[in-house]
């Protein structure tokens, strides 16, 4: 299905859809906000960008400076080119470990390279631990929002959800009860794992050492309470230096939920006695992202969901009409890379505004890329009939001056006089939710001409 078939799904729900978009707008608002109290955001941005920039340059030299200095503090390194590689790496170590439960805080890598699925077919017990994400894991859902994953839910969906799985009380989505409930559900799971599994939102090329942000202190308390930590990282995760922390710690919280820092910034260097490291340094595309010369800057993202949260098709057709791990404006131009035709309606799923490219704390040009790669799908792949059609007579008519004023008469009139039948059809997309503005008589040719005589 399109994004566009997707999203007709969740407009279904007019109320969903306003409080969706009213809670993002939310989020976008305390950013802003958040942003304007940091003298000089625009040169943080800009050095966060430029940083990337250099990372990507020199990737092949800061991975091995990574993985040399991971090495020298005990952690051992694996290297996986796909996703397949990535979950038998992974299930090879719980193997070996004889590991049967594990928790694992939010990593969208592991979403990406479905590993839930692949270690629940070898019988473990896999239990996503930040609230968002073990929500969604019990609905058996994706989640719809990087940094929000349960966002497309109400209190009284998590309530329902919860008396089904967890055997709570119905509460009335009451959220200090629906949060203690998780606390002792959590608890539990995190008391009896066997290995813990993390994400990473930078790997210190100078240190060897990862830092994962959370806001709920499930990745350090998953970490702790195992005995085998594994942690999971795309290879542009990398900073070369443990000093740049400093520029892009501050960019990640507030543009992600206007905090001036995420609660807990756990840096984990080596396993404590007894116990063991392992970095899973996965490719999965993004060699290839980087060959792109119009699209490498996209791997300059720290998944911080600032570009959803102030989409206006994001914030009104909600995560899971993407159809990929990453929604969003950031996952429109990621996602075609992977699979053209399946996400081919993705870079469309937009009104090319830029308020994404705006907010984007490593300024990456989210709209151009998106614009790029329209011409791309143009070429590559079938276009409707009827779209290649409009296209092409929209683009002889508005070469010829001639022909558009007089375009413009007939529209004019037809607008007018025309019975809204004709007017309210299937081509008119516009007019399915809302009314035509009201026709004026002269266009802005005659009214300028006009406004010039009369001095
Ligand atoms: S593209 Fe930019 S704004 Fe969007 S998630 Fe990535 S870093 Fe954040």
């Amino acid at each position: 299905m399109s994004h566009a078939s997707k999203a007709a799904e969740f407009n279904k729900d007019e109320a969903k859809v306003n409080w969706h978009d009213k809670a993002l707008w939310y989020v976008r608002e305390k950013r802003d906000k958040s942003a304007h109290n940091v003298q000089g955001w625009e040169y943080l941005r800009q050095l966060g960008s430029s940083i990337k920039a250099n990372v990507l340059s020199n990737l092949d030299e800061y991975l091995v400076q990574f993985e040399n200095n991971a090495k020298k503090n005990g952690v051992q390194v694996h290297w996986a080119s796909n996703a397949e590689e990535h979950n038998n790496i992974i299930n090879s170590i719980l193997d070996k470990h004889h590991a049967k439960k594990v928790v694992k805080s939010k990593s969208m890598l592991t979403e990406e390279c479905h590993l839930n699925p692949f270690l629940e077919s070898k019988g473990i017990e896999v239990v996503d631990t930040d609230l968002g994400e073990r929500i969604v894991q019990l609905a058996e859902e994706p989640p719809s929002h990087i940094v929000l994953p349960a966002i497309h839910k109400t209190k009284e969906d998590v309530d329902e959800l919860f008396q089904e799985h967890l055997g709570t009380k119905p509460s009335g989505g009451n959220p200090e009860y629906l949060v203690a409930e998780a606390r002792k559900h959590l608890r539990d799971k995190f008391l009896k794992a066997d290995a813990a599994i993390t994400g990473v939102n930078f790997a210190v090329a100078d240190t060897g050492g990862v830092v994962v942000c959370t806001n709920e202190g499930n990745a350090d308390m998953g970490v702790h309470l195992s005995k085998v930590h594994i942690a999971c990282m795309g290879i542009e995760k990398i900073i070369p230096k443990e000093k740049h922390l400093g520029v892009f710690l501050r960019l990640l919280a507030r543009s992600a939920t206007g905090q001036p820092i995420t609660t807990y910034s756990s840096h984990f260097n080596k396993a404590s006695e007894g116990k063991e490291m392992h970095i899973v340094i996965v490719d999965n595309g993004r060699t290839e992202q980087l060959s792109r010369e119009d699209f490498r800057a996209s791997l300059h993202c720290i998944r911080c969901g600032a570009c959803m949260n102030t989409c206006p098709i994001y914030r009104r057709s909600g995560g899971h009409s993407y159809d990929y791990t990453i929604p969003g404006p950031i996952g429109s131009i990621l996602s075609p890379g992977k699979d053209l035709k399946k996400h081919s309606s993705l870079p469309f799923a937009s009104t090319l505004c830029g308020s994404c490219s705006n907010v984007c704390p490593v300024k990456i040009n989210i709209h151009e890329q998106l614009y790029k790669w329209r011409q791309v799908i143009v070429k590559e792949e079938k276009q409707p009939v009827i779209k290649k059609t409009i296209l092409k007579t929209a683009g002889v008519v508005l070469s010829k001056p001639g022909l558009y004023n007089m375009a413009g008469k007939s529209a004019r009139f037809m607008l007018k006089y025309a019975p809204k039948a004709m007017i309210y059809n299937k081509l008119n997309a516009w007019g399915k939710a809302r009314d035509l503005p009201e026709v004026k008589n002269d266009n802005f040719d005659d009214w300028y001409k006009k406004r010039k005589k009369n001095g």
